[in-house]
């Protein structure tokens, strides 16, 4: 963070709250608006100036906006020598956007068929190129990371970890709960935010109503005691009349470099009228009351997750065996959220540390992905030894340390068991008053799977896939990781 920034931003909102805000609204809750744009546009050059324009507006008012950078923009950048232009960037965020972002392959294309590890594997090499060209040209290591267009995959999600990327900041409908922040894969997600995704057009007309519509959502979400809007653009729209990569790389056309088209610009007029209408937009949200800006690199402190810093109680390990009995999805136990997964890893934990029926004061849990596949063959019924089932939590338990990553079956006394029977049985073992002799073989089915959309069409409505793509194992892939979803918290601060 810039000391420079900070200095002006304290500056600016002393001098607001000396005159705009009245003395008792101080208690009103902050709504943050993260303002992003996907500078991607390796092929026309007149997105570069428009890249750099966007990055001053910002450093001009004392704020930051969030760059999420292609890796061959950033390459181009160079190759061009617009350093004036690398700096302004810097100047702001700097967060990525993949290598390629619309030359094929792009993420789903090619992790469409693989299975989980092959698809981390290859999300890892292939984005690995850009992101190390990023930080590379621009010295910081990226604050967060979206996909290119409609290009997403879960996989992404195991990878982002590893690059230690803790943010995905887009908009897409691939995974969804309930229009808010929430935590999926491990990585924090600010994708649909239902009103909260706010953009303007570019008449003053459009201005006007954009402003309008942020002021009817910052009401609704200080109503909700403060939340975040996002706000994103992409640098060449403000100087071309259509995308770079559409008029290249469409229904799956890969042409050579060689055969690369510009797409056409708006008149400078048009030009000038787009960037006026943003200017304005953004005006009325900088000087807006009870509001901050936040880059990326900032919101991740904003959504802390306590599961992991704070031990569980024994009275929380109650609250999810109870929560389990009717609903495997993730529990909300008024301090903090715990995923499904997180919750099957502290029952586990639990039982496996128990001694006896003395069950300990506390547990600590380690994330892990949701499983990798889905068994073909396993137990729908039966009963288990009491000893059988504390073996077999005692074996995930180590599972999920050596892998970070819950396992397709549970063998309970060499019988294969769904992960979700085995979370349900275990649960209703623990809810009760002592542990019993004999567990009956409950059966249980991941409720958090719905916030994980089906495969259909409206998915992959992107203009850069080939026509009729789908995926349908990708998205049963990702539906696996619904173990790890669960709302994020903002943190108060008033
Ligand atoms: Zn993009």
């Amino acid at each position: 963070m810039k000391a420079s920034y900070w200095l002006t931003g304290a500056v600016l909102f002393g001098a607001l709250l000396s005159t705009a805000i009245p003395l008792q609204a101080k208690a009103t809750p902050t709504v943050y608006v993260t303002f992003w744009f996907d500078t991607e546009d390796f092929i026309l050059p007149q997105a570069d100036d428009a890249a750099k324009r966007l990055a001053e507006m910002f450093t001009a008012r004392g704020v930051q906006a969030t760059f999420k950078i292609v890796g061959e923009k950033a390459r181009v950048l160079q190759e061009r020598g617009r350093d004036d232009v690398i700096l302004a960037l810097a100047k702001n965020d700097v967060a990525y956007h993949s290598t390629w972002h619309s030359a094929h392959p792009t993420p789903s294309e090619y992790t469409r068929d693989l299975d989980w590890q092959e698809g981390v594997a290859e999300f890892l090499r292939r984005e690995g190129v850009g992101l190390e060209t990023v930080r590379r040209i621009f010295g910081v290591s990226s604050s967060c990371y979206g996909q290119p267009g409609g290009s997403w995959t879960p996989q992404s999600y195991a990878a982002l970890r590893v690059f230690g990327i803790p943010l995905y900041l887009d908009v897409t409908s691939h995974v969804n709960l309930n229009d808010r922040p929430f935590w999926y894969g491990g990585v924090l997600n600010i994708l649909e935010l239902g009103d909260g995704v706010i953009r303007t057009d570019w008449k003053d007309e459009d201005v006007k109503q954009a402003c309008a519509k942020f002021d009817r959502v910052f009401e609704k979400l200080t109503g909700e005691g403060g939340g975040i809007v996002s706000v994103f653009y992409h640098p060449c729209e403000f100087v071309h009349r259509q995308f770079w990569d559409g008029v290249n790389f469409s229904y799956g056309a890969n042409p050579p470099r060689n055969e690369w088209k510009l797409p056409p610009t708006k008149s400078p007029e048009e030009q000038e009228q787009a960037f006026k209408a943003f200017e304005a937009f953004l005006d009325h949200i900088v000087r807006h009351a009870g509001v901050r800006l936040v880059t990326a690199r900032e919101i991740p402190s904003l959504y802390p997750d306590r599961v992991y810093s704070n031990p569980l109680t024994q009275k929380d390990v109650r609250a999810i065996a109870e929560a389990f009995q009717t609903r495997l999805s993730y529990v909300d136990l008024g301090t903090r959220i715990v995923s499904a997964g997180e919750g099957l890893l502290a029952l586990s934990q639990s039982v496996a540390e128990s001694d006896g029926n003395r069950r300990p004061a506390d547990v600590n849990v380690e994330f892990a992905c949701g499983p990798a596949s889905v068994p073909q063959q396993f137990l729908t019924e039966g009963t288990f030894r009491w000893d059988a089932l504390r073996q077999a939590a005692q074996e995930l338990i180590e599972i999920a340390h050596g892998t970070q990553q819950l396992p397709s079956v549970v063998w309970v006394a060499g019988q294969p068991l769904r992960p979700e029977d085995f979370a349900v049985t275990l649960a209703g073992a623990v809810a009760a008053e002592s542990y019993p002799a004999e567990v009956p073989l409950r059966r249980g089915e991941l409720e958090a799977r719905k916030f994980v959309a089906d495969d259909s069409s409206h998915l992959w409505g992107w203009v850069i896939f080939p026509r009729g793509f789908n995926a349908p194992h990708m998205m049963a892939l990702a539906k696996l990781q619904a173990w790890t979803i669960k709302p994020a918290v903002l943190r108060k601060i008033n």
